[in-house]
């Protein structure tokens, strides 16, 4: 097992990145609502990863990680240990790059996941997550199969791909005042930074957190990552305990804000997109948006945004859909 390299990636590894990724991640759209227009005021450009292969951004980061793989590494294969988007973006990287995929799991993942992974040809591994460390399983398979660990977004191929969906909503609308990203580790945050800073160096980019794993945010005031227990919030892709040791300075220098929104204001967020834009989002992937809403209302009277040219990364689209439809119900 290889450790990532402590290098901090830059916008070149995210130029880069773009071109290896063309003709193998999807081009996703940008989507504009006049409903939301005019709800705040701004014109918004939304950019819908939850069109993505896999359903996630995250196909963009495992790929781009898969294809820089020395022989050796690509014969011996990749490992992971994730119960959601990653897994699924590693196993078909893996596929797409002809190379063996271990994923390890808790045992009571949903089963619609763990058949995902194993369509996309990996082989899943279980373990209880109550009494088993899966660090440790995941350590000693990698150890005995020479498997090449890829964590989800503390490792500067998976930064540099994930930078690629801001690279190309900027390439598409390049005046953008502000950028609302959704924070989990902040892989997707740190990469749309490095686009960012390079191609459009006047836009304000905000994290957005859910409120009760506002790690992130302790972390800029305290001045170093701080670890919190795993957040209760609907935002599972969002249930992280820290920011990575290479996430955390790219997001301390770079980045506007960081904000937080409350679960109900998700669950808003998903009503809008399956009302208004016919869109089906997950709870995380609408951090951004019902970020840029608490922000608009923030200071003042809900004019923080009137007038200004508003990028929104939908980072996903994959949840369970009885759990969608009492979401959409309630
Ligand atoms: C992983 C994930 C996030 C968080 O991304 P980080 O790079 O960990 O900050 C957000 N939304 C979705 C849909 C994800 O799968």
């Amino acid at each position: 097992m290889s450790l990532p390299s402590l290098t901090l990636p830059t916008f070149d590894d995210v130029a880069a990145a773009a071109h290896r990724l063309k003709g193998m991640a999807h081009r996703t759209p940008v989507l504009r609502s006049t409903s939301a227009d005019e709800m705040l005021g701004a014109q918004f450009f939304f950019k819908a990863e939850n069109l993505q292969r896999t359903g996630a951004f995250k196909f963009r980061g495992a790929f781009n990680t898969l294809a820089q793989f020395t022989d050796d590494q690509r014969e011996r294969g990749v490992l992971a240990f994730s119960a959601g988007n990653h897994a699924q973006a590693i196993a078909l990287s893996a596929r797409l790059l002809d190379m063996p995929a271990v994923i390890v799991m808790p045992e009571d993942a949903p089963a619609s996941k763990m058949a995902a992974t194993r369509e996309y040809g990996a082989q899943v591994v279980t373990y209880n997550r109550y009494t088993e460390d899966r660090e440790a399983i995941s350590r000693q398979l990698a150890l005995e199969r020479g498997m090449t660990l890829v964590p989800p977004f503390d490792h500067p191929h998976v930064i540099a791909g994930q930078g690629t969906a801001a690279l190309e909503l900027l390439d598409d609308v390049p005046d953008l005042d502000y950028l609302f990203v959704c924070v989990g580790g902040g892989g997707l945050l740190a990469g749309s930074l490095l686009a960012a800073k390079a191609r459009a160096p006047h836009c304000k980019v905000i994290g957005v957190e859910p409120e009760a794993g506002d790690d992130g945010a302790q972390s800029l005031r305290a001045g170093h990552i701080v670890r919190i227990p795993t957040p209760h919030t609907i935002a599972d892709g969002a249930q992280t305990q820290a920011l990575g040791d290479l996430t955390f300075p790219i997001i301390r220098d770079h980045a506007e804000s960081l904000i937080s929104v409350r679960d109900d204001q998700l669950v808003q967020a998903l009503r809008f997109f399956a009302e208004r834009m016919k869109i089906v989002v997950e709870p995380t992937g609408a951090l951004g948006f019902a970020g840029a809403q608490v922000f608009a209302g923030a200071e003042g009277n809900g004019k923080q945004l009137h007038g200004e040219r508003v990028g929104i990364l939908i980072s996903g689209g994959n949840v369970d859909l009885g759990r969608y439809a009492r979401f959409l119900a309630d």
